[in-house]
């Protein structure tokens, strides 16, 4: 057991869905060809001015909304002076005293218990452009097309006390955000970036120690296993007499350790002052109300519709609202075959597993809910069997097409052949004679033997409720 007790807070920036920058209506979409999406003013040319997108701000006020946070009235913008070759202005247009959220609260569910995180502050900012080095010719490339792309900078209060905690903070951020229609949280995509301050103190000690700071952490793995890492080295370091210090750390996934970049620089060296080309905003309360009665169902609306509504379990609702692609394609599926609870168990017990495995893209699906709603009805009304409704999924996610057709191409259909039906199961009753003894003295186990031999042999040509109906009438002759 360790002496130490972790404490950690988290900084997190996220790229809203605008259609155009914030400052300027160049295209905020990800990537393009280098430098093709930028125009004088995001490119910081002198002289330039920018001019607010009201899309960005209506936003941010629904993330303070969606993260229980008290939004300003009075909100305004300040320059963040640094020179870094990605920043061709030299300050980034940010938010110092007056951000327009403040103060929110965020719950968590960590294994069963449930835990409130509170939010520091959020406030809107642009984004840098993307330095591409070519270690090859020993050049650094500068591609602006991210250059003022609007973000949003979360800042939680150091309220972490374990990896488990962070995690579980950042999937239920990602989800507040996807749902809300804010950002999409692509992590690979840099859409959604974590920077997490750390820091250890003695257990039973209410001082913080010093906060170390780690950047560059791409994906929710690297956070958890950068997390673990950096505090078992904050404990070497004061196990062998000496002081953490105040840095800012990269994360080195490969090696699985952390190396330091800079000393952390305090707000003073940025010169904050306030941007003299945008004019603060006052909100008016009826603005406010407007757009908070615009923010879509959220995460929690969603199980709670799900399991009240429609009859689902909690622990399926959850697995399907964790992912909104997942859940928005069981609204559709609902849509067109009012079966909720089989269309439910579907998506979990065969679509999910399909994803985890990496076999289906949600992002690049080939069949719509629609469609997927249609193979459940003719799984559920006995139109063709488990493991022929599989083949046509596969065949789906594979190429699309539709599930009756598929099923008529590849003769997939349950043909009740009863006369087939009737020869199959009586050789498998005359073959098995051991087994039907113990099934006529009461072991009703064996039944699902007979059910398994006859669905191997039939191939789908009976239903399941047919030989079953036929299987127990021949066992109890
Ligand atoms: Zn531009
Ligand atoms: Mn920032």
């Amino acid at each position: 057991m360790s002496a130490f007790y972790p404490t950690m807070g988290l900084e997190i920036h996220a790229e809203l869905l605008t259609k155009s920058k914030v400052f300027c209506t160049c295209s905020a979409e990800f990537g393009g060809t280098p430098n093709s999406r930028c125009c004088p003013v995001c490119s910081g040319m002198p002289g330039t001015l920018p001019v607010l997108n009201q899309k960005a701000v209506e936003y941010i006020i629904k993330a303070g909304y969606v993260m229980n946070c008290d939004i300003s009235r009075f909100t305004k913008w300040d320059r963040k002076n640094y020179f870094y070759p990605d920043l061709p202005k030299a300050y980034q247009i940010s938010q110092m005293p007056r951000p327009v959220c403040l103060a929110g609260t965020v719950k968590i569910n960590v294994k069963g218990e449930e835990k409130v995180i509170r939010i520091n502050r959020i406030h809107l900012e642009e984004d840098a452009g993307k330095l591409v080095h070519d270690e090859v010719n020993r050049i650094s490339l500068a591609d602006y097309n991210r250059c003022g792309i609007p973000l949003i900078e979360i800042v939680t209060e150091p309220d972490f006390h374990s990896s488990d905690e962070v995690i579980a903070f950042l999937e239920k951020i990602k989800l507040l955000l996807q749902y809300a229609g804010i950002c999409d949280c692509k992590m690979e995509q840099g859409s959604i970036r974590c920077d997490v301050n750390i820091s250890i103190a003695p257990k039973g000690s209410d001082e913080l120690g010093t906060r170390t700071e780690l950047k560059n952490l791409n994906s929710l793995k690297a956070i958890a296993r950068a997390i673990e890492v950096e505090i078992e080295r904050q404990e070497e370091v004061i196990e062998s007499g000496e002081r953490v210090i105040q840095e800012t750390r990269r994360f080195n996934d490969a090696l699985g350790e952390t190396t330091a970049m800079r000393s952390k620089e305090d707000a003073h060296d940025y010169r904050y002052f306030p941007d003299p080309d945008i004019p603060p905003i006052i909100f008016t309360e009826e603005e406010l109300e407007a757009i908070k009665n615009s923010i879509p169902e959220l995460p929690e609306q969603r199980v709670e519709r799900y399991v009240n509504s429609l009859g689902l379990k909690k622990a399926d609702a959850d697995i399907i609202v964790g992912d909104k692609r997942v859940c928005d394609f069981f609204d559709e599926a609902t849509k067109s075959y009012d079966n909720p609870k089989a269309i439910a168990n579907y998506i979990v017990g065969e679509l999910t597993r399909r994803i985890n495995l990496g076999e289906v893209d949600m992002d690049a699906l080939k069949f719509t809910g629609a469609d997927f709603a249609r193979l459940v009805e003719l799984l559920q009304t006995d139109k063709v069997s488990q493991s022929n409704a599989k083949i046509i999924l596969g065949e789906l996610v594979e190429n699309g097409g539709s599930p009756d057709k598929i099923a008529d191409e590849q003769d997939l259909w349950i043909k009740e052949d009863n006369d087939l039906l009737a020869k199959v199961v009586d050789e498998i009753i005359a073959n098995n004679p051991k087994p039907v003894e113990q099934y006529k003295s009461g072991d009703q186990k064996v039944f699902g033997f007979f059910m398994g031999q006859a669905n191997k042999a039939l191939k789908g040509a009976a239903s399941p409720k047919a030989i079953q109906d036929y299987l127990r009438k021949k066992l109890s002759e």
